[in-house]
């Protein structure tokens, strides 16, 4: 027995049960499983030597607060564990995790690529500073793996990937993607795996010996899940890359709330149970959508026509009955589905529509208990339209914890005032 421990003896391979009963050491005699929230920017040191021999970067012990609580060091444990990785650094937002990656890793003369449906800001960070710094950027095609292999140089020090893409959802074939960046050894491969939330596939084990170096996750998202915190990660298997980026970190004075901590420790313990509900709802409303004649395409990487379909069904479990996320839903995926209106609907009749929902609200981000809509311009984001879409305006859905009958229902009352 060891009542001031929540571990388990045998730890269990389920997930939810690991993040239940993680590791945690409470205060002496307050054997409780909430974790302490623990704020300071001041720690006290007991002696001058003390001072001068305690370190930050290893976590051995505590030195300043924007290096640690030990509210931050336990969110950065069982973030590790939700992902499937060894470190964890927190940074204020998803966007700032993305900008770490690059100030850590690049430098005058290296080169970026990035998927052509990465996330909108990360292509501003990469036109804006990166560019202001003499690093430069390419855009691949991420449905195309050779074309990723022929934009690869000497100088290409990072490859972003996204699955799935940004918007547009394409599931790209990750496994392939990762061979060709292993040709080249100077190579750093970073995921966003914000959409797979480290439950739809591991992104540190893609395939047998094959795995990202790094993730960078919008915690802001499903791990915080109460769409009231902004907040990312950045986790890595290997010390000597995590050590690099943590020295940038510190150098850039990259602190977190430790309130915001305690929040997003409040909701792993149930990311499984939301991230499978999100699933289901958003699946029912794109089936529902595939027949309404108003939309020449659903886009969600679940669906038979979808592009990279079949990448999905190999990396997300998709190809097994079991294991999914509820009866009669192989595989896991995020609650995110796009549309494509039918070309005979003017960019106002599409913009109408949006305003006559009701329970979807227009507001950007994702993960939280609130259904939203967006609207997007692609020609305005992509390098060239995509061949596998259709011309047409899309309209992107993240789908909440409301009712399912319920929203689709908002989706019906609205298409009605299209006619
Ligand atoms: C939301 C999001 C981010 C950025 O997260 P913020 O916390 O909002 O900065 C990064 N990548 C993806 C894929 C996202 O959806």
């Amino acid at each position: 027995m060891r009542p001031q421990d929540t571990s388990l003896d045998r730890p269990s391979p389920d997930l939810t049960t690991q993040l239940i009963h993680h590791p945690y050491r409470p205060p002496e005699d307050f054997a409780a499983p909430q974790p302490g929230v623990f704020k300071a920017s001041t720690v006290f040191f007991p002696s001058v030597a003390a001072m001068r021999s305690r370190e930050w970067k290893h976590k051995t012990g505590y030195t300043y607060g924007l290096h640690g609580t030990p509210t931050s060091y336990l969110l950065e444990e069982r973030l590790a564990t939700l992902e499937g990785g060894l470190q964890t650094l927190l940074v204020p937002s998803g966007l700032s995790a993305i900008a770490l990656v690059g100030l850590s890793l690049l430098a005058q003369g290296d080169e970026v690529l990035l998927p052509d449906n990465v996330y909108g800001p990360s292509k501003a960070l990469a036109e804006g500073e990166l560019k202001t710094w003499g690093i430069t950027h390419q855009f691949y095609d991420p449905m195309d793996p050779q074309d990723l292999a022929r934009r690869i140089t000497d100088r290409t020090r990072v490859v972003w990937l996204e699955a799935a893409g940004s918007v547009t959802l394409e599931f790209p074939d990750l496994p392939e993607l990762l061979r060709i960046c292993r040709a080249s050894p100077q190579v750093t491969v970073a995921l966003d795996n914000t959409w797979g939330a480290g439950l739809a596939f591991n992104a540190f084990d893609i395939a047998p010996g094959l795995g990202v170096d790094l993730t960078a996750h919008a915690l802001t998202k499903y791990p915080s899940g109460g769409g009231d915190v902004l907040m990312g990660s950045v986790v890595t298997r290997d010390e000597a890359l995590h050590l690099r980026l943590k020295n940038t970190h510190m150098r850039l004075g990259l602190g977190v709330g430790m309130n915001d901590v305690e929040a997003v420790l409040r909701g792993l313990p149930s990311i499984v149970l939301r991230y499978a509900a999100h699933d289901r709802a958003a699946r029912r409303l794109a089936h529902w959508c595939l027949d309404r004649t108003e939309f020449s395409q659903v886009l969600h990487p679940a669906l038979p026509d979808a592009p990279g379909h079949a990448h999905w069904k190999t990396l997300c479990g998709g190809a097994a009955d079991a294991a999914g996320s509820g009866p009669g839903l192989p595989g896991q995926a995020a609650g995110l589905f796009s549309v494509m209106f039918d070309a005979r609907y003017t960019g106002v009749q599409v913009d109408a529509f949006c305003d006559a929902l009701q329970l979807f609200k227009l507001g950007y981000s994702w993960g939280g208990p609130v259904s939203l809509v967006v609207p997007y311009d692609l020609n305005a984001m992509r390098e060239r339209w995509p061949a596998h879409l259709k011309p047409g305006t899309l309209v992107r859905f993240s789908v909440g914890l409301e009712a399912v009958e319920d929203l689709q229902a908002d989706l019906a009352q609205a298409l009605g005032r299209l006619s």
